[in-house]
């Protein structure tokens, strides 16, 4: 230490301030960790912080005789990194027996979760911090696992132990008003490429992320909706559907007294999917091949499922030019105005009125002389136009739905995909299940 330290204080900037002078209070400070000294520093490509438990000789936990110290052995921990370097903490950690020989207690190495978790290759505090990036920032895990000087599987392996245990905690099962499921691909895996789905379980009025189940059959969310008990159902008031009868089913067989609502979003996203057809199929039947580049058809899928509102004038007059180059019987705009009624049926107040609505479009939709996209949807409609008019008198909120689905995209797409269910699952819980991330000091990694 320099003069200026002398007697624990020094002056900043006219005051004085008192500061730690002792060298080993010093590096206790800075090294942070409860009951332990700090035994050296070695620096090389990281810097290893060697410690050792302060604690004295403990008693037998199973006799409470006096133990013998066996041996030393060392663990090399993963921790945050300290002033831009990748840090270890070694910790020499002491082995215990029990030195009477009728005790079958044995020996036991000590152990202390405030520094780390013993099945943990990460620090206690560096575990905490990795969930917290991937989890809630939603950072990948190769992103942390370099901050860290590590592989990925470290990282993965803290992130599943912390966040587990935060996304599983019971408070974050509130009583759900209006409850929603929908089908979101998970992988495309296997030498086809094959489509595996999830199914999210949506709390809709707040915007929560319940949980995620593999399979779209409905036999897994069956399952956990009965594991939630009957007081929870008993809650739930509005049963939102993505327009699948498997879906209808399961809320049929659990929550059989909730009012049925066809959510606006996939009743919206259904008509847009109607018209991308049309547009595809009249761009072969006039062209012979799929959309290219300057073919005006293709030039326009953007705009067509934009909606009307938000075309400029210019987006407009392009749009319909367009049609009228590309589209010589005017299908595809009979499936642009289609689409754009069926987002007009929200803008109403009544659910009565809104339901004769829904049958008057249905009715015209289904007309022979539309396009055979146009009456599909007609169809989609008419059997679910009390799902939809329903959606007036409860007037549960579109965004939460198309908000989750966005989350869970950007979760896939930071992680560049997943092949582990359970990997995918806790972290889509942790970015779009709301977690009460001020409980993740308290819980205890599994
Ligand atoms: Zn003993």
């Amino acid at each position: 230490m320099d003069g200026a330290c002398q007697g624990g204080d020094i002056r900043l900037l006219g005051a004085r301030v008192v500061v730690e002078s002792d060298p080993e209070r010093m590096v206790q400070l800075l090294v942070g960790l409860p009951e332990v000294n700090v035994l050296g520093v070695v620096e090389g490509r990281s810097l290893e912080v060697h410690v050792e438990c302060r604690r004295s000789r403990p008693g037998c936990p199973e006799c409470g005789v006096a133990a013998h110290l066996k041996e030393q052995r060392v663990v090399t921990l993963v921790d945050l990194p300290c002033f831009g370097k990748p840090t270890r903490l070694v910790w020499h950690k002491r082995r215990w027996r029990c030195p009477d020989r009728d005790c079958p207690n044995g020996s036991w190495t000590e152990c202390d979760d405030r520094i780390a978790s013993a099945r943990l290759a990460l620090t206690d505090r560096a575990g905490r911090w990795a969930t917290v990036e991937v989890g809630r920032f939603g950072r990948s895990v190769n992103e942390v696992a370099e901050v860290l000087g590590c592989d990925w599987h470290t990282v993965n392996d803290a992130v599943l132990a912390y966040g587990e245990a935060l996304v599983d905690h019971p408070d974050r099962f509130a009583a759900v008003q209006a409850l929603g499921l929908d089908e979101v691909l998970f992988v495309r895996a296997g030498l086809y490429r094959r489509q595996h789905f999830s199914t999210s379980i949506v709390d809709v009025g707040r915007g929560q992320l319940l949980d995620v189940v593999p399979g779209r059959r409905g036999a897994e969310p069956k399952a956990w909706l009965a594991s939630q008990g009957p007081e929870w159902l008993g809650s739930v008031e509005v049963a939102t559907l993505d327009l699948s009868g498997t879906y209808r089913a399961v809320f049929d067989a659990t929550v059989p007294h909730a009012a049925r609502v066809a959510d606006p979003f996939h009743v919206v996203k259904l008509a847009n999917e109607k018209l991308d057809e049309c547009r595809r199929r009249v761009q072969n039947e006039t062209l012979g091949h799929r959309g290219r580049k300057h073919d005006p058809l293709y030039r326009c899928r953007r705009l067509l499922t934009k909606a009307d509102e938000r075309l400029e004038e210019h987006g407009r007059s392009k749009l319909l030019g367009l049609l009228r180059a590309g589209d010589p019987k005017g299908e595809v705009a009979t499936a642009w105005h289609a689409k754009e009624t069926v987002r007009e049926l929200y803008c109403h107040d009544d659910a009565a009125l809104a339901l004769s609505f829904v049958d008057r479009l249905a009715d015209d939709m289904v007309d022979p002389v539309q396009p055979i996209e146009v009456r599909s949807l007609g169809r989609t409609l008419r059997r679910w136009r009390l799902e939809i008019a329903a959606w007036h008198d409860w007037h549960v909120s579109n965004g939460p739905t198309e908000a989750m689905n966005n989350l869970i995209k950007r979760v896939k797409r930071v992680a560049f995909g997943f092949t582990n269910f359970a990997n995918y699952r806790i972290r889509a819980l942790l970015y779009a299940g709301r977690p009460d991330w001020s409980l993740l000091g308290s819980v205890t990694p599994r």
